[in-house]
């Protein structure tokens, strides 16, 4: 019992510890290149989105046609 608990505190900080590497690696990036483009049409990223979501590598356009086909599929 304690064990199982265990294991799944270790998850939980895992977890926490890639979502903190990816977000430091993107402001690292922001920081870096200034502007970000879209990996997909190659547009500028809203700064406000950049800001809400700092791992975000497309622009609103591009994400919610990849979350719509999510869906669809
Ligand atoms: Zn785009």
């Amino acid at each position: 019992m304690m064990e199982r608990c265990d294991q799944i505190e270790r998850a939980a900080h895992y977890v926490e510890a890639e979502n903190a590497r990816m977000i430091a690696e993107a402001r690292a990036s922001l920081k870096t290149s200034g502007t970000a483009d879209c990996i997909d049409c190659g547009r500028p990223i809203e700064p406000k989105r950049r800001v809400a979501m700092p791992a975000a590598r497309r622009c609103i356009e591009c994400q919610s046609h990849i979350e719509a086909e999510k869906y669809h599929r």
